[in-house]
Order: structure tokens, then sequence, then C-alpha cells
């Protein structure tokens, strides 16, 4: 007898586990979404798909080797429960599953990263939250690429303690952020991204402000090459 299974079939029988964007009870074999969801998911295909809309918001404002996302995001989109509850109801092995999911869409797809850099939160908001939900994401995406390519905290720094931007206008977003990231160490950031291919991992994509701001703070790493992952892209006009 399976006796975790047994221990989880009975767990659900007395507080049952709920799909996080339908909100209905999860059989023992799922996790964290139900199948019906998991089958619906608005996933982008960014992975295989060159100049995809996210690469093109990106354009003329910085040189990324490519942009990636897990699923679209919108107003009335129920998806949205999911990274709500990373950031905000402290579900961070949700953020890694959905960092896998992504991880395991790229493998064989998008070009191996050297290494993978999560967008740093303030040292303030990080100890509030208890975890930063991009390095979460990142490392579940290093997971799901097979496990060898390295999370690396600690270059990238954000220096300003920005307000949350979840409901600014764009042109606020923009002010947010501008100039809120340094490389803490400049020896070491290049001993450690000089030359390699460097993943820029954070959660939700919008206007790319941030994705900016980050690529201007790495891009005085002698020939690093640079891309993105969200799990999370917000189409233009949504
Ligand atoms: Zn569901």
């Amino acid at each position: 007898m399976d006796w975790s299974r047994g221990w989880l079939e009975l767990a659900d029988m007395i507080w049952p586990r709920r799909c996080g964007v339908c909100g209905d009870c999860l059989d023992t074999d799922e996790r964290y979404v139900c199948a019906e969801c998991l089958a619906d998911m608005p996933l982008t295909y960014f992975w295989s798909w060159r100049n995809n809309p996210a690469e093109q918001i990106l354009w003329a404002r910085t040189y990324l080797q490519g942009v990636v996302s897990l699923m679209y995001f919108s107003k009335d989109n129920d998806y949205r429960r999911l990274l709500y509850a990373v950031k905000y109801q402290g579900n961070a092995p949700m953020g890694r599953w959905l960092g896998h999911m992504l991880g395991l869409h790229m493998h064989g797809e998008y070009p191996v990263p050297d290494v993978i850099v999560p967008v740093p939160l303030h040292w303030c908001r990080k100890w509030k939250r208890g975890y930063n939900q991009a390095e979460v994401i990142a490392r579940g995406i290093s997971e799901g690429l097979g496990g060898k390519v390295p999370v690396l905290t600690g270059i990238l720094r954000r220096v300003r303690y920005s307000t949350s931007q979840t409901r600014m206008s764009v042109g606020n977003k923009w002010e947010n952020v501008t100039g809120a990231f340094v490389i803490g160490d400049i020896k070491k950031a290049a001993d450690k991204l000089s030359g390699r291919h460097v993943l820029l991992v954070d959660d939700v994509l919008t206007t790319g402000a941030t994705v900016e701001a980050c690529w201007e703070a790495l891009r005085c790493i002698p020939d690093v090459r640079i891309s993105y992952a969200s799990v999370a892209f917000v189409p233009r006009n949504v």
C-alpha cells in the first residue's frame, strides 16, 4: 500500500485542497490546479516563437536574446489568482511549480542559459514576504531545464524600495524602477557572468520597465548575453 497516497487522501477528506484557478476540490493526483484548468491554461508558446509579442514590446529599448512567458494574463482571467497566491498568500511552492512548468516547456525548444538571475526584491520587501517570488520561480525553471543551470542571487541588487507596481499607471511604473537596480560587486559579476547567457527571471511582464532597468544594470558586463522569462505576460490593451 502507498502510505503517502493514503495520507494525502485522508488529508483531502479532512481539509480539501482547492484548485488555484477555479477553487474546485483537487483530486489526490492533482497539484495546485485541477486537470480541467491545467488543460485550459492560456499558454503563450513563446519558447518556440521568435519575434513574439513579448519580445516586440522590448524592441528598441533593450537588446535581449529572447523573451519567454508561460501564460497570458488579462483582467478577467482567473489564472491571475495563481500569481496572487505566490506573491501575497505565501504560496512559494506554487511559484516553484509554475517555474518548473515553464522550464519543461523551454527544455529542447529554447537555448539553455548558462546561469539564471532572478529579478531581486528590495531586502525590506523580501524580509516582509519571507522570500523573493522571482527566485522561487527561477529555481523551478532550473529544475524544469534539468537541474544543471545555477540560480545566481546577490549579483544584481535592488537599491530602491519602490511601492508595489500592481495598480500603477504605465508612466508611474517607468519612474518607479528607473535606476532601481545596480550591480553590487562589478568584478565578481564579471567573473560569474562575462561571456555567458544569462536568463533574467521575474513573475510577470507588463510594460517591460523592470526588465529594461535590470538590463541597463547588467549590460556593463563584458560579452554578456541576456534573455528573459516570466510566468505571466500581460498583452497591451488588456
Ligand atoms: Zn480548476
